[in-house]
Formats: C-alpha cells, structure tokens, sequence
C-alpha cells in the first residue's frame, strides 16, 4: 500500500514538471464577433487547428527539456541560438506561431468597438503623414509579402514607428531578425487566415482587416514604450 502512495506521489511530482506547459490562451470574443470581415468558419479553424496545433507542438518538442517550459514564449524566441540544437526549428517555427497568433487575436476587437483616438491619430500622422497613407504602406507590405507570413507595425528604440514583414512564422524577437522592435500591430497574411472567405484575394481581406482591429490595445502598447 505504502509502495502505491509513493508511485502515486512520485506520479505527481512528474506531473509538476508539464505545469509550465505553454497554453492556448482564451480568446476575448466570440468566434462570429469579427463578422463579415473575418467570418466564423475562418476564425474557429484558425484558433482551434492552426493555433493550437502550433502550441501542441511547441509543448511536444519541449518534451526532453522541461526545464524550457518555466520559459516565456518570448524568452524562447530571443534565445534561440542558445537552445538545444534539436528543438531550435521547431521553436522558430511552431514557438513563433503560437506567439504571433496570440498577439494577434489580443489586437483584433469585435467591430465597431473601438476607434483611432485623437492622440493616437496624431502618433500615426507624424510617422507616415496621414492615416491613408500608414494604412496603404501596411497593405502594401501584406500584399508583396511572397508566400505565408506577417506584416508588422513597430516602434523602433528612437519611438519611431515602422512598417515591416517577416516570413514564415518569424517575428522581431528572434536573434536573425533584421529590425529591432516592439510589436504594436500585427496581421497574419497565411493563406489560411483568409482563403475560405476571400480565396486569393489577400488584398480584399487586408482591407477588411481595419474595420476589426483593437486601436485601444494598439495605443496601449504605444504608451507602455
Ligand atoms: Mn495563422
């Protein structure tokens, strides 16, 4: 009996060591909220399958390394050279598209939620001249971004902000990255974010993206600079 209990506790300490398992984090609207711009169908797939197949493999390569668990997504990214050689692709690819689908929902909001304020306005103004002009250069980049990836506003160390792409499921904290940056909005450009309802129309849907997109969130992440 005194054996059982002692494999029991044993059990549960081993289970202690998954407790840092990178999760799927909860999304703060429903499924149907980004409609029509993101249709239902899309967004239940893209969270359910795509976003948490990555998470799902992130977890099993990390198998053989708990210790990389007690780690933020963030700190796995920036430090990838210094991880075992064997998990380095698989944290490029599955880490960074767990952590940029989970940017990514936390800037969209359902439609009509939030607006561009005033002060948020001016920040866009004096970075690319006027808010047509910053939305034109981003959809400029997501169209011309060749295959699947991300286009990215930023802020630079200087405050300025800054329009970049990355392929794949790369990001600006990966050691490669060529710019160096904090993330202030991000928009997938796989074909899965969009082919069900746009097909191969990735512009109509980099266009509908604006009516969907957290300017409150964004604005927040200016400030904390
Ligand atoms: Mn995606």
């Amino acid at each position: 009996m005194k054996r059982i209990n002692l494999s029991l506790l044993v059990l549960l300490i081993g289970s202690n060591l998954v407790f840092g398992q990178y999760k799927l984090p909860t999304l703060s609207f429903k499924y149907n909220a980004l409609e029509p711009y993101i249709d239902s169908t899309t967004m239940f797939i893209h969270y359910n399958n795509h976003h948490a197949t990555y998470v799902a493999n992130l977890n099993k390569a990390l198998e053989k390394y708990p210790e990389l668990y007690k780690k933020t997504i963030e700190e796995l990214l920036q430090n990838l050279n210094q991880l075992p050689i064997e998990v380095q692709t698989v944290v490029r690819n599955s880490g960074g598209g767990y952590y940029n689908h989970n940017f990514f929902w936390s800037i969209l909001a359902p439609v009509g939620t939030t607006n561009i304020s005033a002060k948020l306005e001016k920040i866009i103004i004096n970075n690319f001249g006027s808010i047509e002009a910053f939305k034109s250069e981003f959809e400029k980049a997501a169209s011309s971004r060749f295959g699947s990836g991300w286009v990215w506003l930023i802020q630079e160390k200087t405050g300025k902000l800054r329009i970049i792409s990355t392929p794949n499921q790369d990001n600006l904290l990966l050691p490669i990255a060529e710019v160096q940056g904090k993330a202030i909005l991000t928009l997938d450009v796989w074909e899965h974010a969009y082919y069900l309802k746009y097909q191969s129309k990735r512009a109509a849907y980099v266009k509908a993206f604006w009516n969907v997109v957290n300017w409150t969130e964004v604005e927040k992440l200016l400030a904390n600079k």
